[in-house]
């Protein structure tokens, strides 16, 4: 089977078996190096954020509702929010499949109900909504509301003839796809200032152009890194003095958490771990926080990815997590740690968010807009 990344799974038995062994003996060492680690400071809040909790509670709740009513399985389209053990497991014990093309699903009316297709978090293009409807799909749509706002102002924009330039870090991003797909004829997608890095079709800040210099509003990924973005518009707006800017910021509140939290520990600790997939932009953004900061962070997708040689004359560790990541992958690594040095202090500051998003309704082709 491929997953969403399109990873292939068939292993040979034996290869696992070695792989395993290797995972071992390396957590092993880990472990036996972590005996100088005295303390761990958690960054708080760190990962799930509401829009996660929604969508994967979506797919849960409506892939077991389609079980029990004899149905087909559950569609998801990309992968529900960007991490791997997310992804995996809801294929393991909920039988969702993940596709990149609506051409995957067949659709099939059954006693009324046709095939059900979940959109991810990240949002789409109304071009997916269309294909979607066109194909009598019925919809779970888990995108996040504060994406959904970000595509309401690319809307008003648009409509009152503004040129966007959406701040993104990465055209193939499918929040930046789904944004920019609500008016790709006045979407320009740029990056932030001095990190083209990620994606050679961005345009430069300092040089995009736009048809009208005082028609141009400035939107935002909702996952970037909020120094950089707050650099970005200042050039902006240095190169465009009409440009306008959403009356509320577009980076969420998750984002910004979890970057204050990280910027609250990282000059204390000699190493700061962020536990992510490599594929989720807040993640990312989160390792760039550390590193600026602290000046040793390192990606792990859970506790076999830590190095024996990162550990070396590490007294303090800093940890956090994407608003993607399971809780329990970073409890794997304090546990691992703990056993290292059973005298481990676990210090952990600051306050846990307390937003909720209601759970979307299955919607039938009929009652879909169009
Ligand atoms: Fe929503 Fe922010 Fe979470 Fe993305 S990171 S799902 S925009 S709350």
């Amino acid at each position: 089977m491929v997953s969403a990344r399109g990873d292939d799974k068939s292993m040979p038995k034996e290869a696992i078996t070695n792989a395993s062994q290797r995972n071992k003996f390396r957590l092993e060492k880990v472990q036996e190096l972590s005996s100088t680690i005295e303390t761990v400071y958690l960054a708080k809040p760190r990962g799930f954020c509401a829009g996660v909790v929604m969508a994967i509670k979506a797919v849960e709740d409506h892939a077991t509702a389609m079980d029990q009513n004899g149905e087909d399985h559950l569609t998801v389209y990309h992968a529900i929010v960007h991490n791997d053990s997310v992804v995996q497991r809801l294929e393991a014990e909920h039988n969702v499949a993940f596709v990149e093309d609506l051409d995957q699903i067949q659709a099939t009316v059954k006693d009324g109900m046709s095939d059900t297709v979940v959109f991810s978090a990240h949002g789409i293009s109304p071009t997916v909504r269309t294909q979607a409807k066109q194909r009598g799909l019925s919809v779970v749509d888990a995108t996040c509301p504060l994406v959904t706002k970000v595509h309401t102002e690319a809307k008003r924009y648009a409509a009152l003839g503004y040129h966007i330039l959406l701040i993104g870090d990465s055209t193939k991003h499918q929040e930046v796809i789904g944004t920019r797909g609500e008016a790709p004829s006045s979407t320009t997608v740029v990056s932030v200032v001095g990190n083209i890095k990620h994606d050679n079709a961005l345009a430069d800040p300092r040089t995009v152009e736009v048809p009208d210099p005082t028609k141009v509003a400035v939107l935002t990924q909702t996952t970037l890194n909020i120094d950089d973005v707050q650099q970005t518009v200042e050039l902006l707006r240095t190169r465009f003095p009409d440009l306008t800017i959403p009356k509320a910021d577009d980076l969420c509140y998750a984002t910004k958490n979890r970057q204050d939290a990280i910027r609250a520990i990282a000059p204390d600790v000699d190493l700061f771990l962020i536990v992510t997939s490599d594929y989720s932009s807040n993640g990312m953004r989160l390792l760039e926080v550390a590193e600026s900061i602290c000046g040793n962070a390192k990606r792990v997708d859970r506790v076999e990815d830590i190095e024996s040689a990162w550990l070396t004359g590490v007294r303090s560790i800093g940890i956090s997590s994407a608003a993607s990541t399971p809780e329990y992958l970073v409890d794997e690594i304090i546990n691992l740690f703990r056993n290292g040095n059973p005298d481990l202090k676990v210090i952990e500051n600051g306050e846990w968010e307390n937003i909720k998003f209601r759970e979307p309704k299955r919607v039938l082709p009929s009652e879909q807009r169009a």
